[in-house]
């Protein structure tokens, strides 16, 4: 492999194909990299240095030290959703119907990265609430940051509040298919679908859909990525015994346990189950924990 050359310029991963990728400059100039020799080790949001190939091809040498990374698991399979993120955005609305355990995954896996999260509810002109709305008052109740927008109805509204929260920042879009995750995305970054597009007459891909993140720059300053939809949020890379840590109100009381290791399961004099008998502890919440004590790595 060549040495990376004084002449090597430092650009960001904006999406990836197998072994190529888009990359922008600083003034936000686009063009496709392919990484010489080793594979998967490039991801979405990477800062990669780059050299101009004999043929005018730009290389990526090499990838800079990442601030944070961001992993899901599909089966036995470790995905990177990608590199140098802030915070999350998890999007969920009441139709066609969210899955509590997505977000709570998706929370959990900031967590496990070091980085922040915003649980945002859209489609809050949509009648009929109820349910949605005690979920993020719950998320709310627990410490996470919260919103409620309508990213179609309240377009205007919407980039008001969010604004505040992304500016500036790293922010990775994830949310099941159906929650106006790219209504959203088209709302804080007008020109996003267009950029989609040249992308794919660039590279030739048709209508081949990209299965990477997609990074875009906020008008505003920051960026913003868009996830690939997915429906499972396996999250088996993450420390089991770090789990209870992770979930606020079982974080509160677990220090009352008779025994300093509880996994709060089936231990004596337990705290947590004690405070799921009061319930303080929501059952769905301690159900949830006990799926990921299984699902996760020992
Ligand atoms: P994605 O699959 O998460 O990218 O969702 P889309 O952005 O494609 O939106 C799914 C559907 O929900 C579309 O028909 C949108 O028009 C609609 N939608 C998105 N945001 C809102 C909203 O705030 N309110 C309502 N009522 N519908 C919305
Ligand atoms: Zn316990």
């Amino acid at each position: 492999m060549r040495a990376v050359t004084d002449d090597a310029t430092t650009a960001r991963v904006t999406a990836g194909f197998g072994r190529h990728f888009v990359v922008e400059d600083t003034s936000g100039v686009g063009r496709v990299a392919t990484r010489r020799g080793k594979r998967g080790d490039i991801t979405v949001g990477d800062q990669v240095q780059l050299t101009l190939g004999a043929s005018g091809q730009a290389v990526i040498e090499a990838a800079l030290p990442r601030a944070s990374v961001l992993m899901r698991a599909e089966g036995t399979r470790e995905k990177t959703l990608a590199a140098n993120i802030d915070q999350i955005a998890i999007v969920f609305a009441a139709r066609p119907g969210f899955n509590p355990h997505f977000v709570w995954r998706a929370l959990l896996a900031a967590h496990g990265a070091h980085i922040g999260a915003l649980a945002i509810l859209n489609k809050n002109d949509l009648p009929d609430l109820a349910e949605a709305s005690a979920f993020l008052a719950q998320l709310a109740a627990l410490g996470h940051t919260t919103l409620a927008i309508s990213a179609k109805l309240g377009a205007d509204q919407a980039k008001g509040a969010l604004l505040p929260f992304l500016r500036d920042r790293n922010t990775l879009l994830v949310g099941q298919s159906g929650m106006g995750k790219s209504t959203l995305l088209n709302l804080l970054v007008p020109d996003a679908g267009a950029r989609t597009q040249e992308l794919s007459l660039r590279l030739n891909l048709g209508k081949q859909t990209t299965s990477s993140s997609r990074w875009f720059r906020l008008p505003e300053g920051g960026g913003l990525v868009d996830s690939p939809g997915f429906q499972s949020f396996g999250l088996r890379h993450l420390d089991q015994r770090a789990l209870a840590a992770a979930l606020p109100e079982f974080a509160r009381v677990a220090g009352q346990c008779r025994f300093l290791d509880c996994q709060h399961l089936e231990e004596p004099d337990c705290a947590v189950r004690a405070a799921l008998e009061r319930r303080e502890v929501d059952p769905a919440r301690y159900a949830f924990y006990r799926q990921l004590m299984t699902e996760l790595r020992g």
